[in-house]
């Protein structure tokens, strides 16, 4: 099954943390965290609408002032997600630089400020405002913080993006992005139907994803029955799930805290493994994870997939064997039973300290 976006780790798996996932049917981006962006072209970041910020460490947070560079002639909003602290942290930046010449709200930023507990203040930056926070919202705490994740009130996209708070020395945003359940068309069935593609067939699947398969669909000027068409040309498509984890601590509450995001289980988990399991003393002294760790979140969390990046410049660029380390521990964890599988992380979180 084809994934509904494409993702970018833009600077390798020992870079600065930025992946990108890049949404083929709207055509814009997410960026989780903004590291190094040197990687990118203009034109690819003109595609980020939302930044996912986890922390604002530099070598995660050093690559914004370019997306702001590549924004200003354009009139474009963007929208920015992180911990406590990021509007300021955001103003920061701003006061960086001298921004006489512009037109009026030609740098717009809507951020959204995640509190511990899970509640959200938005508000709007612009340069008419001397980038003063300006028309603030809040949103409520989650109804029950043990279980359910911060909600991101968006503007506009066509997924869910969900936070958390885990430790890190620090608050940390851990994210989970999801698609909605969607149809895809059965492509060998519309080959085989004759009939010409067009934008009928996204009406159809709009219909599909409402519930409300009904009337008629004109093609090529002949009238077609919605329901027998989306009976032979559609097939459900579950929506797809990414979790992205970098840099916590691996303790019982992170892991407590990240549950919540799991959802039915993700597709995929890109957490960082910052250290080899050799070093998990230095990986607890710096609020890091180790390969093993990052394996036994990944399986935790019931996901089907891990990807590990973030690994630290100590093993000079040699990711293979932090990459062998994790997935040879993902393959076996994941077979583990439930409660098998918790007494492993238990005994870490344990000789971890
Ligand atoms: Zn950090
Ligand atoms: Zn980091």
């Amino acid at each position: 099954m084809a994934s509904p976006f494409e993702l970018t780790i833009v600077n390798g798996l020992a870079g600065d943390p930025a992946v990108c996932p890049y949404f083929r049917q709207t055509g814009d981006s997410l960026l989780f965290d903004a590291g190094n962006l040197e990687p990118l072209s203009n034109r690819d970041l003109l595609k980020v609408k939302v930044v996912a910020v986890t922390h604002t460490h530099v070598d995660h947070f050093i690559g914004f002032d370019r997306l702001i560079r590549v924004n200003v002639p354009h009139f474009r909003t963007i929208e920015v997600v992180g911990p406590a602290g990021i509007i300021r942290n955001i103003q920061g930046k701003l006061a960086g630089y001298a921004w006489n010449l512009l037109e009026p709200n030609q740098v717009n930023i809507i951020v959204h400020e995640v509190s511990p507990d899970g509640s959200i203040e938005s508000v709007h930056l612009s340069n008419s405002n001397q980038f003063l926070a300006t028309n603030p919202t809040k949103t409520p705490a989650p109804k029950d913080p043990s279980t359910e994740p911060a909600k991101i009130p968006l503007r506009s996209s066509t997924y869910n993006l969900s936070a958390v708070s885990v430790d890190h020395g620090m608050q940390v945003l851990a994210y989970g992005l999801s698609m909605p359940d969607s149809m895809s068309v059965n492509k060998a069935q519309l080959d085989a139907s004759a009939l010409e593609p067009g934008p009928w067939i996204s009406d159809l699947q709009k219909m599909a994803v409402d519930g409300k398969i009904k009337g008629s669909i004109y093609i090529s000027g002949a009238e077609h029955d919605a329901l027998q068409l989306a009976g032979s040309l559609l097939q459900p498509r579950s929506g797809q799930r990414l979790i992205y984890v970098t840099d916590m601590i691996f303790s019982e509450a992170n892991i407590k805290q990240l549950k919540k995001l799991e959802g039915a289980g993700p597709n995929v988990i890109i957490c960082e493994a910052n250290y080899r399991h050799e070093h998990r003393q230095k990986a607890f002294d710096k609020f890091h994870l180790t390969t093993t760790q990052a394996a036994l979140t990944a399986a935790l969390l019931n996901a089907k997939h891990l990807q590990i990046f973030h690994i630290s410049n100590l093993y000079s660029g040699d990711t293979d064997s932090s990459l062998a380390e994790s997935d040879t521990a993902f393959t076996r964890l994941r077979q583990l039973d439930p409660v098998a599988l918790w007494d492993e992380a238990s005994m870490e979180f344990v000789s971890s300290k």
